[in-house]
């Protein structure tokens, strides 16, 4: 098997069970989960409702991280926007003109409700050139034979002086490949390419981009992988199932059953909480002597 990035062979790294193995290009350190296809109808089976304020915590820390980048005004097309949040953001405090595309029904109508401007695919906004594209937690989601495709596409989207902002987990962690099959991003369902920033630098070559930056990270609080003790319990008790709920639905639940499911299921998010507090200094510290950390930051500019 070849690397779909760089044509380098690929060495089995380990097997996560009967369905899935990992393997690491030789050349660039792009870790590939195999088979490498899809499995998630994004359109209809991923966004919760349930869990809209983890994507409201994390936009504020995108935010903050890249607020003193993306200068007021500007335009921007956000890759997998979610529900819209950071979109928003820039829109109201920055006076951008943002872009949202989110294959997820319920989380682009969201992001449409929010007023910001979203459609399911890239294509609808062809043609169109942007001072920033930015995509968080995206990248690991593409299928490798798509990625190279993908980045020319958004690289020829960007005007000259345009910046590309990239946020994904560091397949060059420290963690990671000390936990490999425990690694919470792991996420072997929807989570297919994982990038070091070797393999950034090699899909950057091809378009000779001006000036980039890569480093790893600390993930924010909220991003915090959620594999605590408590948090397992939960998945295994009270599996959150998918359910379509308008945003501005405020139906009261109707049976007592599913609300009795309902307060158990938010006192284990609040136990859950208090655990991955506990956990915290101990991550912060583990994470804070490693080179590599856990979430690669790259930004490009054209
Ligand atoms: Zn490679």
């Amino acid at each position: 098997m070849l690397c779909k990035i760089c044509d380098s062979e690929l060495i089995f790294n380990f097997k996560l069970n009967e369905k899935y193995e990992y393997y690491k290009c030789s050349a660039c350190n792009l870790l590939t989960r195999v088979p490498d296809s899809l499995n998630i109808d994004y359109q209809n089976d991923y966004t919760n409702i349930e869990i809209i304020s983890k994507p409201r915590n994390l936009s504020k820390k995108y935010y903050s991280l890249f607020s003193s980048i993306i200068r007021e005004g500007a335009s921007v097309l956000e890759l997998g926007g979610s529900f819209g949040f950071f979109c928003q953001y820039l829109n109201n405090r920055k006076f951008c003109n943002c872009i949202n595309i989110e294959p997820s029904k319920i989380a682009s109508e969201y992001s449409q409700k929010l007023g910001v401007e979203t459609y399911d695919n890239i294509d609808s906004v062809k043609g169109q050139l942007f001072d920033f594209i930015v995509t968080f937690h995206v990248l690991e989601h593409i299928e490798p034979a798509h990625i190279k495709d993908l980045f020319q596409k958004l690289y020829s989207m960007l005007k000259t002086g345009g910046q590309f902002l990239i946020i994904t987990p560091n397949a060059e962690s420290i963690r990671f490949k000390k936990l490999r099959n425990k690694f919470e991003w792991l996420s072997p369902e929807e989570h297919i390419s994982f990038f070091s920033a070797k393999t950034m630098r090699k899909l950057i070559e091809a378009h000779q981009a001006c000036d980039i930056q890569i480093y790893s990270a600390i993930p924010a609080f909220t991003h915090f992988p959620h594999t605590t003790f408590i948090e397992k319990l939960r998945r295994k008790y009270l599996p959150t199932q998918v359910q379509i709920i308008k945003y501005n639905d405020q139906e009261k639940i109707k049976n007592l059953k599913s609300s009795l499911k309902q307060i158990l299921k938010n006192c284990f998010h609040g136990f859950s909480f208090f655990e991955k507090c506990f956990y915290f200094p101990f991550y912060f510290f583990y994470e804070s002597l490693s080179k590599e950390k856990d979430e690669l930051v790259v930004i490009i500019k054209k």
